[in-house]
Order: structure tokens, then C-alpha cells, then sequence
């Protein structure tokens, strides 16, 4: 039975998953490291050994947790990703090297899983997560550890394994700043209890768009698969209600309460969501309902834009992205004026009155919420260019860099 102490946090839960018969010889001498703990042992070890856990994403989290998984023994991993390995994941998504690039990430992670330690049984999901498979893949496992980095997989990943009644250990990394739980709702809060709704599209930048800094992956990684391991174990305080905050730049780890929101519609005692959404996408939109109206009618393609500048047309050719990524690349003609001064209402007046305006910034997001204000405020016939840096670099010019 769990322990609760009187300031309600949990102090203790029974292990998660069942001993395995017998360790072989061979794994008696590969973890001894862990036998010789008191509080792990052997029979901490052999419920590694019969533990399922499952890695959503063999990215930036994914990385480091599915190799400290695989280290300790954790006898079935399953690994969900259908991302190919890119250039700019070797930053941080150390599981995979330079000559595993253009291949299924999924598939990369299994193989460095399988160096690290044989014993460990490997399934692949090279699949897309959704409504559809979400359930009948989490069944499969013990533990599902969230490494996703957006915010419509995570409220699915979130709302089935609060329906399945499985724990999840959550982590979220973004430049210098980290944070990780344990969402388990039989004993604390869902992540609805502490996010009930998605931030509003293009106010949360993601890493793709706000950057990353690559060993805070190792960080926030490494938390969750502590509190993996404690789980599975029963060994430990287990963050469950506790929402661990790590800032790199001051070096410190801070460790907030979280309690159960009791109006949660999902874990809640009057929760109305029984089930999973019909469109996580929708849920958490890609843009705003005003950047979705603006873009209707005023949206060029790079090759559109390409043409308008050899044609000599007249316009003015805005980069709504920061400074740094301007820094990296950019569209030649452009001016950055970054979107928040467009939010603001601070840089309309260094905008000309009598030339059309073109904003652009790295994939179409930022540019269309920059072009509903600019409608907003009187421009009429601005247009934003769909897919942005990116498509410029796709199809116009690939010899440019692409982030
Ligand atoms: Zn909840």
C-alpha cells in the first residue's frame, strides 16, 4: 500500500512490476553494481529484468533514458519514433552517430540499445502514435516514459495513460531550462491537473523553433529514468506531485508540489472526458483561429517569392524570426523585424505604408500569427510565405543551411 504522509506527498509506493525468476550468470556479473545496493539488490534487479517500459520519441530525452534503461536491465523496451536521424538531432540525440543519419530513428535506437546490453529484448514501433494505436501499445507496457516535444502527443499520452491507469514518467527541456514528473493518476495528478489546457499556438516556442541546449537532454533524461527505476523498484520517494525544475544557467534543481486539480476532467472525481480526444491536433492547434482567418488569400509559396523578386516586383521582404536564427540563415532581400515587435505594435511604424509587406520566419507558424496582427493594424494586402526559411532553403536554395 502506499505511505502518504500527513503534508500529503507520497512517500512510498509498491514496487511496480513483479520479480523475474532468476538472474543468469551472466547478468549477475554485468549488474553487480546494482546487486550490491542494499535498496536495489537482487530482487530490485530482477524486477528490472521483468519490467516493459516504453520510450515515446528516440530524440533529445529518448536518447539518453533508453540507454540508461538498456544499462540497467530493464527487460523489454519498446521504442516509438517514425522520424528519421538529421544532422541537426546529433547535437543532443546521442543515441544515434553521424552514419545512422537519413535512417529510421526507431530502428538506429534499437541498434545502440542492442550494443549497450544484449539481454535486453527491443521492440520496435516505427509507427506514428495516435488515437488509433495509443491504447493497444501502452497496454504492452509497465511504464511509459514521454519523451515527445509537442504538445498534441503529449495530452494523448497523458489522457491514455491516465484511461489505462499506468504511470508515465514526463520530461520537457528547452534552452537552458528543464522540468520532470511522474503523472500517475491512481496516486497524484495527470498532467491536465497542471496543464488542464494547451498553451495558446506559437506563444510556447519549441526547441526546433527556440533551441536547445544539448546536454540538458542528459539532465532531464536522467531524472526520468531515476524515477523509472524507483518505480519499477518500489524504491525511493517517487515524484509523483512533485514537478522537478532544473535551470542550467543557475545550476539549481527545484522541486514544486503539484497536487490533483479536482476539477480535472480526465482524473478529476466528476471528470467528464472518458475517452481519448477525436483530434489532438485540433485540441492544441496548430495556429490561432485569427492567424488561420489571415493566412486565407495571402499566402505565397518560396517559389512565388522567388519569382516576385526577379520580376522586380515591388514589396518589402520581413523576417519575423530572431536575431540568433538570422544569424544562421536567411532569405537575401529580408529585414528582420522579429515577431514580438510585430505583436507589440512597436515596429508598425517603421513599416512603409505604400509597399506590400511579405513576412516570412522558419516554417509559416510565427509569420501567420505576425500577419493577423498586421491585417489587424491596416495592411491589408501583407502576405507570409508558407513553410518559411525552411521551403526557401527546400526549394529555392539548397545550398543555404537548414536548423
Ligand atoms: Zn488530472
Amino acid at each position: 500500500m502506499p505511505v502518504v504522509n500527513p503534508g500529503e506527498s507520497i512517500v512510498s509506493l509498491p514496487p511496480l512490476v513483479d520479480p523475474a525468476e532468476e538472474l543468469s550468470v551472466d547478468e549477475i556479473r554485468r549488474y553487480s553494481r546494482h546487486l550490491i545496493i542494499p535498496d536495489v539488490g537482487v530482487d530490485g534487479q530482477k524486477r528490472l529484468k521483468n519490467a516493459k517500459v516504453l520510450c515515446v520519441g528516440a530524440g533529445g530525452l529518448g536518447s539518453p533514458a533508453l540507454m540508461y534503461l538498456a544499462a540497467a536491465g530493464v527487460g523489454t523496451l519498446g521504442i516509438i519514433d517514425f522520424d528519421t536521424v538529421d544532422e541537426s538531432n546529433l547535437q543532443r540525440q546521442v543515441i544515434h552517430g553521424q552514419s545512422d543519419i537519413g535512417r529510421a530513428k526507431a530502428e538506429s535506437a534499437a541498434n545502440s540499445v542492442r550494443e549497450i546490453n544484449p539481454n535486453v529484448r527491443v521492440v520496435i514501433h516505427n509507427t506514428v502514435l495516435d488515437r488509433e494505436n495509443v491504447l493497444e501499445i501502452f497496454s504492452g507496457y509497465d511504464l511509459i516514459v514521454d519523451g515527445t516535444d509537442n504538445f498534441a502527443t503529449r495530452y494523448m499520452v497523458n489522457d491514455a495513460a491516465v484511461l489505462l491507469g499506468k504511470p508515465y514518467v514526463w520530461g520537457s527541456i528547452y534552452r537552458f531550462d528543464g522540468q520532470a514528473s511522474v503523472f500517475w493518476a491512481e496516486y497524484g495528478p495527470c498532467y491536465r491537473c497542471l496543464y488542464p489546457e494547451p498553451p495558446p499556438p506559437g506563444m510556447v516556442p519549441s526547441c526546433a523553433e527556440g533551441g536547445v541546449l544539448g546536454v540538458l537532454c542528459a539532465s532531464i533524461g536522467a531524472i526520468q529514468v531515476t524515477e523509472a527505476i524507483k518505480l519499477i523498484a518500489g524504491i525511493g520517494e517517487p515524484l509523483v506531485g512533485g514537478l522537478q525544475v532544473y535551470d542550467a544557467l543557475e545550476m539549481t534543481y527545484r522541486k514544486i508540489r503539484v497536487r490533483k486539480d479536482p476539477n480535472c476532467v480526465l482524473c478529476g472525481p466528476n471528470a467528464t472526458q472518458k475517452e481519448l480526444l477525436a483530434d489532438y491536433e485540433d485540441f492544441c492547434g496548430a495556429v490561432s483561429a485569427e492567424a488561420e482567418q489571415a493566412v486565407v488569400d495571402s499566402t505565397i509559396t518560396a517559389l512565388e517569392l522567388k519569382d516576385w523578386q526577379e520580376s522586380g516586383k515591388d514589396f518589402l521582404l520581413v523576417d519575423v524570426r530572431e536575431p540568433a536564427e538570422y544569424e544562421i540563415v536567411r532569405i537575401p532581400g529580408s529585414v528582420l523585424i522579429p515577431k514580438g515587435e510585430i505583436l507589440s505594435g512597436a515596429a508598425l511604424s517603421r513599416l512603409p505604408q505604400d509597399k506590400q509587406i511579405v513576412l516570412h520566419c522558419k516554417s509559416g507558424v510565427r509569420s501567420a500569427e505576425a500577419l493577423a496582427a498586421l491585417k489587424q493594424a491596416g495592411f491589408s494586402d501583407a502576405v507570409h510565405v508558407q513553410g518559411g526559411v525552411l521551403s526557401w532553403v527546400k526549394q529555392i536554395d539548397p545550398s543555404l543551411p537548414s536548423y
